[in-house]
């Protein structure tokens, strides 16, 4: 019984010395310790022993069995020493490789003057609205007063998708929407994303506007112009001057393009205002009654004016870009000075 358990330690000595890695030691234990391992099947033998030997073979039994756990713990702790110096080795970090800088993203410039413009026309309460961006031929033309053979629905100004259908070339449907949603008083400026067939510096076939109305009782044009003149002041500041001029629109009577004193040059004239020392930055009106009665408001009762804006122009204005590309090319060499 002694010589066994004896040569059990040394076979077991042996294979544990040999395993490289925790699985086969993991075997090593099972075979030896295991449930079914040789330690269990020599202990179960014990029986047939004389109660002198069997306590001698007992306590050795339970010496070998504590060597043997002693063997696989410390053949298991080297292992690991092995498997951590080899990822160590694998795994290092040269610390005297320079970083890489991480930059935080900024607004695009449309982003920036969409929100200010609409935080101005909010504190003199306005609400936000929007609509589809793919338009049916009513809200686009149809009830702002541009009938079939107007030039504003020549093809080379306008996406068509179907007979009835457009990528909408204005703001200006969203007016309609919502004067159909909701009865008077009405106080709504509309952002969005506009399209048109055109392509050259100072145009792109997808571009920003912003739209603005309001309708009430007795709504002048003393009240248009007060409302834009706070607004342009509050935009391009306190002192630069403002000029309203005859214009013609469909769906407003009168009509006034809004003029601010040349905010590169201060008036005296250069190339940007084309010497003139005014820059065109919005085309406004009254409502005309023909819109009016497109969504069944009372001409006679209601009276209102719109206003709307090309937000590529603005922000070219406000912040001196002379390229209106430079806004759809997403160069972050441009995008970050923002
Ligand atoms: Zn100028």
């Amino acid at each position: 019984m002694k010589e066994r358990l004896q040569a059990m330690l040394d076979t077991a000595r042996g294979a544990v010395s040999e395993v490289e890695s925790e699985k086969s030691l993991q075997d090593v234990r099972v075979h030896y310790l295991g449930k079914k391992g040789e330690m269990t099947s020599i202990m179960k033998s014990m029986g047939g022993l004389s109660p002198e030997e069997r306590p001698i073979v007992g306590a050795l039994a339970n010496q070998v069995k504590e060597e043997l756990e002693q063997l696989i713990e410390a053949r298991q702790g080297d292992i690991r020493q092995v498997e951590i110096a080899r990822r160590l080795k694998e795994e290092t970090i040269d610390v005297t490789l320079p970083g890489r800088r991480r930059f935080a993203g900024s607004k695009h410039p449309i982003t920036l003057v969409t929100e200010e413009i609409v935080e101005i026309f909010s504190s003199l309460g306005f609400g936000v609205a929007e609509g589809p961006e793919i338009e049916k031929d009513f809200y686009n033309f149809e009830a702002l007063n541009i009938p079939k053979d107007h030039p504003a629905r020549d093809m080379q100004d306008t996406f068509y998708v179907s007979d009835d259908i457009v990528l909408r070339t204005h703001t200006s449907p969203v007016q309609i929407r919502t004067m159909l949603n909701q009865p008077p008083p009405v106080r709504i400026i509309a952002p969005g994303t506009v399209y048109r067939r055109d392509s050259d510096i100072t145009h792109s076939p997808m571009f920003h506007q912003i739209e603005g109305f309001l309708v009430d009782h007795k709504i002048t044009f003393g009240d248009l112009k007060g409302i834009l003149t706070t607004f342009i002041n509050c935009f391009f500041g306190e002192n630069v001057g403002v000029r309203f001029r005859p214009s013609f629109f469909p769906f407003t009577e009168p009509s006034a393009e809004v003029d601010i004193q040349c905010v590169i040059c201060g008036g005296k004239g250069c190339r940007v205002c084309k010497n003139s020392g005014w820059l065109e930055i919005l085309g406004s009106g009254m409502i005309d009654p023909e819109v009016f009665k497109s969504v069944n408001y009372d001409p006679e009762v209601y009276s209102g004016f719109a206003f709307g804006m090309g937000l590529e122009r603005v922000a070219m204005l406000k912040y001196g870009v002379n390229d209106l590309r430079l806004f759809f090319e997403n160069d972050i060499r441009f995008l970050r000075q923002f």
